[in-house]
């Protein structure tokens, strides 16, 4: 096996922190996933962390535990108070340090502050967070005296569960963050007012936190860098309190660049790889303590351009350590091309955890299931054909045959991808391209025998030589009903996306799902502009070099766009874009706006002729006068193989949309897949 540090010599050069070492400078950053609240959730993260640890990774910082019922976002949520809890972090940190003696594990301490879901949430002053239904409570002086002792007793169980360090989170809109700001801290006694006073109760929690766990043990304290609020900090505020709290003697400072109710988009898939990292760089220059950055960091020549460039001292990663737990070997390994890279679409991690639901990752779902997901060989060996090379096809026919199994995949056109083939065209998802990537080295890994251009038929299927036959041929676009739908100014997405049809100047798009959204990003894109650092900064007003308030303040923002007009349509009378995922559906809903589409519920759709599109909405008729009307109206499932394979005798099952189409996403097809190929 060939050893690829050297590739990366400044990701694989060990950090000396003085009383501890660092092995590398990838780090798993914090990430809640529910596993904490649920039934023997200890023992599952125990696994799931040990598996991060046995990858390589230098240091994990786990999700947010809470120092106390206050801060604790739903008051079920995993605490750090008593020696029962201690008794759960001991699993955990047993089993990483068995797993990887040389990976260090700290505890995030996260006080939600004004954003936790019930009535006993505590802040610097009595303001509603637009994002939380709860007015917060403000705090006594007494109040903030026990806070500082809650958070320096959470450290010293922390210490005493066999943590390595603690970091706690000063960023984000959480309790912390809170005290900095003015415009949610409007207290007239020493934690209020000027700067100085509104720093004062961070440094005092940090004071408390470095006093309660000595001095051999890892501090690191999440700042700030960029709110993404015009009421945010300015450059010189931040760097203050960042110096404040090196002379404190905080081993590590991480930077975080949102506030949870920021309209900014941080880690969505349109995000830039590394977009916010020279932020960390510009406040580096200024310290001598090391320092963390993050946010769209997810293949190692990435985190490795950020290092040498100066810009941090360590990349986290947190949603590519879900994505794939062996990243960091596979990088010190030259195995890049078998990594499975994050594609930063948030459905099956941010979309879940916001959503109450247990975390998962969408390319990997093993992710936060590894005591229940477990390959092992199979009892009988057996021959399978699986007939179609998209999401669900390419994870059950892997899945299968790393088992063991002999996996025939037959794909009617000339790549494997199904439609993920489509979705990477759209701009800002170019990330989807390294999912294909991915299973195209697995697919030559495990042996698949793979067949394209080879539209398989039931007679081939019956006739041949297969123990079981597995249909993953996907859906076929739905043509509604519609007076005129087979006039020539009407196209389905697939002629737009796939055949590149011309597209006129004024359209129509029918169904205001995901794929709609994604076809009027297409079509408002303005041809040759590429999503760069520069080009996002434009889009959505940030100025990363001249840091003003929040990163935005004053910002003003530049909207490329082809110049059509469009309409974006639905029959359902709720607001366009509801159905979208929680973390990322803002982000689209915005971007289409921005770009002019006029969003249209409640239609009935007429009928389509030479005029255009006649439709009413509530009741009130109208002809919008496009040139071209794209269908963008859900799927059915493609299954036709089905019946006469069943009725042969032969074992035949249905996989991803072939199975349902219904709200189908590559999330399910994939979950699915693997879950059937492990029982096979
Ligand atoms: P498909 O991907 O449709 O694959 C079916 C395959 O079977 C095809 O390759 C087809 O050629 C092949 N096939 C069919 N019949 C035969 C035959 N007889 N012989 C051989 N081969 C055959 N999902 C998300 O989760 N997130 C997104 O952001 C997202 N964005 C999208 C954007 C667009 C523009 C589109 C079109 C889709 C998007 N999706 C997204 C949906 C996602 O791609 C699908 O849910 C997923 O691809 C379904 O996987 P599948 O394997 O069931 O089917
Ligand atoms: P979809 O989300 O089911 O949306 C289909 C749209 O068509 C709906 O808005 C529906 O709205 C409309 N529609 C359905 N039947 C119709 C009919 N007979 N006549 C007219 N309109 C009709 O499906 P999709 O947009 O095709 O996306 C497919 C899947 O890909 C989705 O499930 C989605 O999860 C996934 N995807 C995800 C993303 C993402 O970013 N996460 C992006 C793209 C695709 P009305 O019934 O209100 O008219
Ligand atoms: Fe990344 Fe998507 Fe997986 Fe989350 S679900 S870790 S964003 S690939």
């Amino acid at each position: 096996m060939s050893y690829a540090t050297d590739t990366y010599p400044h990701l694989f050069s060990p950090l000396d922190l003085g009383h501890t070492q660092l092995k590398n400078r990838a780090l798993m950053g914090s990430m809640h996933t529910g596993l904490e609240e649920t039934e023997n959730g200890f023992e599952k993260l125990a696994e799931y962390y040990a598996t991060r640890a046995r990858g390589g990774v230098g240091m994990i910082i786990t999700g947010g535990i809470s120092p106390n019922d206050e801060g604790n976002p739903l008051l079920s949520g995993a605490k750090m108070q008593n020696q029962k809890d201690v008794l759960n972090h001991q699993l955990v940190t047993a089993a990483v340090h068995k797993a990887a003696p040389d990976c260090k594990i700290c505890m995030q301490i996260l006080h939600s502050g004004r954003y936790v879901h019930h009535d006993g949430g505590v802040a610097p002053s009595a303001i509603q967070a637009p994002i939380s239904p709860f007015v917060p409570k403000a705090m006594t002086i007494a109040d903030i005296q026990q806070h500082i002792e809650d958070f320096a007793n959470s450290a010293r169980l922390a210490k005493e569960a066999g943590y390595d360090g603690v970091e706690v989170i000063g960023s984000a809109g959480y309790l912390l963050s809170t005290f900095l700001l003015e415009f949610t801290n409007q207290r007239d006694d020493q934690y209020g007012g000027s700067y100085e006073n509104r720093m004062r109760f961070p440094l005092e929690v940090m004071t408390a936190v470095r006093e309660a766990v000595g001095k051999d043990f890892i501090v690191v304290y999440r700042l700030a860098a960029m709110e993404m609020l015009d009421q945010g900090s300015t450059f010189d505020e931040t760097l203050t309190l960042a110096k404040a709290m090196q002379k404190i003697g905080i081993d590590i400072i991480s930077t975080h660049f949102t506030w949870h109710e920021a309209r900014v988009p941080t880690l969505a898939t349109m995000v830039p790889r590394a977009a916010f990292t020279k932020v960390t760089g510009r406040l580096r220059k200024h310290l001598d303590i090391p320092m963390i950055t993050s946010n769209r960091i997810n293949m190692p020549e990435v985190a490795e351009q950020v290092l040498r460039e100066g810009d941090a001292d360590i990349c986290s990663m947190a949603r590519p350590m879900l994505a794939d737990p062996e990243l960091v070997n596979k990088s010190a390994q030259g195995r890049e091309d078998e990594i499975n890279t994050c594609i930063a679409c948030n459905q099956a991690c941010m979309d879940h955890v916001f959503n109450g639901q247990q975390a998962s990752c969408l390319v990997n779902p093993y992710a936060c299931n590894e005591t229940i997901m477990v390959k092992t060989s199979p009892a009988h060996k057996k021959r399978i054909a699986v007939v179609g090379a998209g999401p669900a096809g390419m994870a059950y026919s892997t899945t299968a045959a790393e088992r063991g199994h002999e996996v025939t995949l037959f794909e009617s056109s000339d790549k494997i991808g199904g439609q993920f083939n489509i979705a990477k065209r759209i701009p800002g998802k170019e990330e989807f391209e390294e999912t294909l990537r991915y299973f195209a080295n697995q697919i030559e890994l495990t042996g698949v025998n793979l067949k394209l251009n080879h539209r398989v038929t039931d007679k081939e299927l019956i006739a041949g030589d297969f123990d079981e036959v597995v249909l993953a041929t996907g859906v076929s676009p739905r043509v509604p009903n519609i007076e005129g739908v087979s006039h020539p100014k009407v196209i389905s997405y697939l002629d737009c996306l796939l055949d590149k049809k011309p597209v006129g100047q004024k359209v129509a798009v029918i169904g205001a799902g995901g794929i709609g959204f994604d076809v009027c990003e297409y079509i408002m894109h303005q041809p040759g502009v590429e999503l760069t650092r520069e080009t996002f900064a434009q889009e959505w007003g940030i100025d990363f070099s001249g840091h003003p308030r929040g990163g935005i303040a004053g910002v003003e923002t530049h909207i490329p766009t082809s110049g059509r007009e469009v309409y974006l349509l639905q029959r359902k009378t709720t607001s366009v874009g509801r159905g979208l995922g929680k973390t990322t559906g803002w982000t689209h809903r915005i971007q289409v706006k921005k770009r002019g589409v006029k969003m249209m519920a409640s239609v009935e759709y007429k009928k389509i002729n030479d005029e255009g599109l006649h439709i009413t909405v509530n009741g009130v008729a109208q002809i919008l006068d496009v040139d071209t009307v794209i269908l963008c109206a859900g799927q059915d499932p493609l299954r036709e193989l089905y019946s006469s394979i069943e009725t042969s005798g032969k074992k035949v099952s249905l996989i991803g949309g072939a199975d349902v189409a219904s709200e189908l996403d590559a999330k399910r097809a994939i979950d699915q897949a693997t879950r059937c190929a492990l029982e096979v």
